[in-house]
Parts: C-alpha cells; structure tokens; sequence
C-alpha cells in the first residue's frame, strides 16, 4: 500500500508582460498554487487549485495533517476527511479550491501507482480528443480605461458615450477573428463593461466572424439582472453560444429571472463548489449550462459527481478552465468519461475552455505543451493526469514553497 509521506503547496508567480482586465477587476501578474502529494517509494502526483496562490497554499498544510501516512489510494475516504475536517467554516470558497489541488494530485498518484490514465480509472473514455474554444479578449493596455474615462465624461457633459465605443476596442475584434484564423471554431468575448457598449461590440465581433464560428459571451458577473435582460434581447439576433455569468454567482434568484427574461442560455458555475451547491444549481433550475471548474469544485472527484447530477437534469455541463498545463490536464481527463447526453449518433460534444491570455507558465509547468491543432485537442493517454511536469520549471517560477 502506497502510504502519503508530503503534501507540499508549489506558489508559482510571473509579471504579465501588460496587466489585463475583466469586468470587475484587473491583475498584472499570473500565479498558481500547484500541489505535489508525495509518497514513502518516491512517487508524486500533481494537482492545481484556482484562485489566490498564496491563500491556497496556506491551507495545505492543514489537509496534509489529515492524510499524511495514509493509505495514498483511498481517494474517496481523504475527500471526505477533508471537506469534514473544514466543512463547518469552509463549505465553499478557498477550503475547497485548496483541496480540489490535493484532490487532483490524488488522482493523478493513482493513476501513476496503476500505470493508467485517470479517465480509465473513472470508467472509460467517451473520447479521445475534444474541439476547444479559445477564452481571451480581455481588456489590455490603457485603451479601455481612456474609453471608460471618456465615457464617463460624456455622460456627465451631454455627449453620446457609446459613439466612442468602437474605434477603441477594434483590437478585441482583431483578437477574435484571429482565433478564428488560428483554426477555433468557437470564441468567448469578454463583457460586463457597461450594456450599450456591450452591444455595440458584440455586434462588431459577429459581424467580423460570420456565421459560421461560435461566439459566447461572459459578463463575469458584472451585470444585474435588469442590465442582463436588455444586453441578452439585444443580442438574441446574433446567434450566440451561451451568456456566462450575467450576475453575481451568490444570486441564483437573479439567474433564475435572466434565464426567464431573455433568450439566451445562460451558463455559469466557476465558483460553485461541491455536489450540494450544484444541487441548488439544478433543483431551481437557474442555468443551462453548469461549468464547474475542476481545481476548484472538489476535485475530479467531486466533478464527476456534478457531472452525472447535471445528466440527471438535463443539464449541460462544459467544465470551466483557466489555469496551467496541470488544471488543463485534469479538465481533458474529465472530458474524456462526460457521458453524451442524451446518446444519439452525431450527439453535442462538450468544449474545452482553452485559454488564450498571457500566461508566462501556462505550459512551460508540462514537460510537452498541451497545444490544440485546428481547434482540437487531443486527450493524452498517459497514466495520471497523462503529462509529465517539468520540476525545474516548477522550481523556476515558484515564489514560495508551502510543507
Ligand atoms: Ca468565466
């Protein structure tokens, strides 16, 4: 029996070569908590938790208490201790963003222990490759901070403020039909900056893309549900994927009514966590489609278990992701055992979110880059999580080493 000697927290940062933003928020660097899960014959596995790096890291040490000298296999049982250990004061947020990295890297130890491909171990794989979108469009330069000046001296001056709109942000437009030159079938854009301007974008986008690519939206909750009605019947006519996040994710009520009020479907759930906040998800019915982010959630363990709750209730799923090689690697091996639903002989395939914003480590952290041809990913057949770290480059953007 494989027993747990180390569970150590790897703080990865790196300046952004220009900052960028979404709509509530900006950031000028990118950083990761990566777990490593070591046992006594020398064996790791490596796992990724979303969000603060550094806050993550501060609570491995307390999970590592929980299972080091533990059977390193029984991944269910160190699930539970874990979200028990923390439940009363952590039922979402960072105790389970922190443990989703330790979960991963569980499931990659195990794989690696049976020398087989985590997608096996869950039951077989659907799949073996997965038609990815590209994520990017964020807001860059100071571009969009002399529009929202701008803007805002418009509206207190009596000019039009959405007259200023386009010429400012033609680089997204660029941004996206590059994507689509570069082989995605599908884009998400950027929005939540304020309706008007929204929409004028948006119109510009499809216009520039055509008919024929995909085009989602994703506010990052930075609309109420008024706004997000006017933005989504404005835009009903412009053939869109779906509407991520319209609101504040602690709001379902207000999910429910953009759901209701206009036509599009409405997606969200990266920072939802375990099967019990999905299941207030699915029980009142407030989105779509659900996209639990796996280094978040719980886990691959917890995510397979939202997985088959939303087959339960008809609900798609297309996992959310935006971290390094290590969180992509886990999110492919969850794409491989999404079961068709419903099964039909040309059925709707989950899409992989692949991120295209600067990453200085996205893939450096991976010993062979998991790179798309044409829009497509391949699901690797390694054991684990399927790819090999580079612990040099671990070492090499790492700011502080937790355990
Ligand atoms: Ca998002």
């Amino acid at each position: 029996m494989p027993r747990i000697a180390r569970i150590r927290a790897h703080v990865l940062e790196a300046p952004l070569s220009e900052p960028f933003a979404w709509s509530f928020t900006e950031t000028s660097t990118r950083g990761s908590c990566v777990v490593e899960v070591t046992t006594e014959d020398g064996l790791s596995g490596w796992g990724e938790c979303i969000g603060p790096a550094r806050l993550n890291a501060a609570l491995i040490p307390a999970y590592a208490r929980m299972l080091v000298g533990q059977d390193a296999l029984a991944v269910d049982r160190h699930w539970l201790a874990m979200y028990n250990g923390l439940r009363d004061q952590g039922m979402k947020g960072l105790a389970l963003t922190a443990l989703s990295g330790v979960d991963v890297a569980l499931w990659d130890l195990r794989g690696r222990h049976w020398g087989e491909p985590v997608w096996r171990l869950m039951g077989g794989r659907f799949r073996d490759r997965v038609a990815a979108y590209a994520t990017g469009t964020y807001r860059r330069g100071d571009g969009w901070r002399t529009l929202e000046a701008r803007r805002t001296e418009a509206r207190f001056g009596g000019g039009d403020p959405d007259a200023l709109t386009l010429e400012t942000l033609q680089y997204l437009v660029d941004e996206v039909t590059g994507y689509a030159a570069e082989g995605f079938r599908a884009a998400k854009l950027k929005i939540g900056f304020g309706v008007d301007q929204d929409i004028a974008l948006i119109r510009a986008v499809r216009e520039a893309l055509g008919p024929r690519i995909g085009l989602m939206l994703d506010a990052n909750h930075g609309y109420d549900a008024i706004d997000a009605i006017r933005l989504g019947r404005a835009v009903a006519d412009q053939d869109i994927g779906w509407f991520e996040e319209p609101v504040v994710p602690d709001d379902l009520d207000s999910y429910v009514e953009v759901r209701r009020g206009q036509p599009i479907p409405v997606a969200g759930g990266e920072t939802e966590f375990t099967r019990w906040g999905f299941r207030e998800v699915l029980t009142r019915r407030a989105m779509d489609i659900v996209q639990p982010d796996i280094c978040a959630c719980g886990g691959l363990s917890e995510a397979k278990k939202i997985a088959d709750m939303a087959t339960a209730f008809g609900v798609r799923l297309v996992p959310h992701v935006w971290g390094t090689g290590i969180g992509l690697a886990a999110a492919l091996q969850l794409h491989a055992v999404l079961p068709p639903s419903p099964p039909r002989h040309d059925p709707t395939e989950p899409v992989l979110e692949f991120d295209r914003s600067e990453h200085p480590f996205r893939q450096a952290v991976l010993a062979a880059p998991l790179e798309h041809q044409h829009g497509v990913v391949h699901i690797p057949d390694g054991p684990g999580l399927g790819v090999e770290i580079d612990v040099e480059a671990i070492a090499r953007w790492r700011v502080e080493l937790v355990g």
